[in-house]
């Protein structure tokens, strides 16, 4: 395991392969990591790590602040309503936000403290055989709900894309969610939807070529 070496060679596809290189952002999916192997990542001046479950982000998060160590927290999994007041001081950046009641939560929690919570809404795309997000009818009859949220600021989607290898069917994931982006854009956000997380160890490549603007990579760097 390189993890600097690594990163760098993901810089690089970062440059080669999306239409707006400056644009995109590495999330170090850190959930396979011990605290050495993050620390370790921090040298290469990147700092967004994304965690999926509630319990280890804290305990990496209490990790960091008393090291004091600047680390841009994400949380890109399931999140459930009851946990979200475990996390909400500390993240910068929620990616799963897939229910309604999940994000009244978040926003009545980050009201208590005084912030504007940045969320993505995890999207369904691919349909029946992906059960996580939202799927995109029920997100259009919420919307109208979610922009009464003050406290909550949804910057862009993320989707999961499956668990096959056939690149095209891949792509046509990520570019339906770019096209989805893109119409809602112009039907309800004006042109707020800015972000597009999509693209894992596997697949990031692809997702780059097709707008991605967060991958969220784990394997490709710690293992
Ligand atoms: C684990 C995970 C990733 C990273 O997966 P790798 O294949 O290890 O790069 C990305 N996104 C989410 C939501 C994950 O849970």
């Amino acid at each position: 395991m390189d993890i600097k070496r690594n990163v760098e060679e993901i810089l690089e596809d970062i440059k080669k392969c999306s239409p707006y290189p400056e644009k995109v952002k590495l999330v170090a999916v850190t959930k396979y990591s011990p605290v050495e192997d993050i620390d370790l990542f921090l040298t290469t001046g990147q700092n967004i790590c994304g965690e999926n479950k509630v319990q280890v982000i804290k305990e990496k998060i209490e990790y960091f602040k008393e090291k004091e160590k600047k680390v841009e927290w994400h949380f890109i999994g399931n999140l459930q309503k009851n946990k979200v007041k475990y996390i909400i001081e500390d993240v910068n950046l929620i990616h799963s936000v897939n229910k309604l009641a999940l994000a009244q939560e978040i926003n009545k929690k980050a009201e208590q403290i005084n912030k504007i919570q940045d969320v993505l809404i995890e999207i369904n795309i691919f349909g029946e055989e992906s059960k996580q997000g939202y799927n995109l009818e029920d997100f259009e009859k919420d919307i109208e709900e979610l922009k009464k949220l003050k406290n909550l600021n949804i910057t862009g989607l993320m989707t999961m894309a499956p668990f096959i290898e056939e690149e095209k069917v891949l792509r046509k994931v990520f570019s339906d969610l770019r096209k989805v982006k893109d119409e809602l854009n112009e039907k309800y956000f004006f042109g707020s939807l800015t972000e597009l997380s999509m693209g894992m160890s596997n697949d990031y490549k692809i997702a780059l070529e097709e707008g991605s603007t967060f991958i969220r990579v784990g394997t490709k760097i710690f293992k």
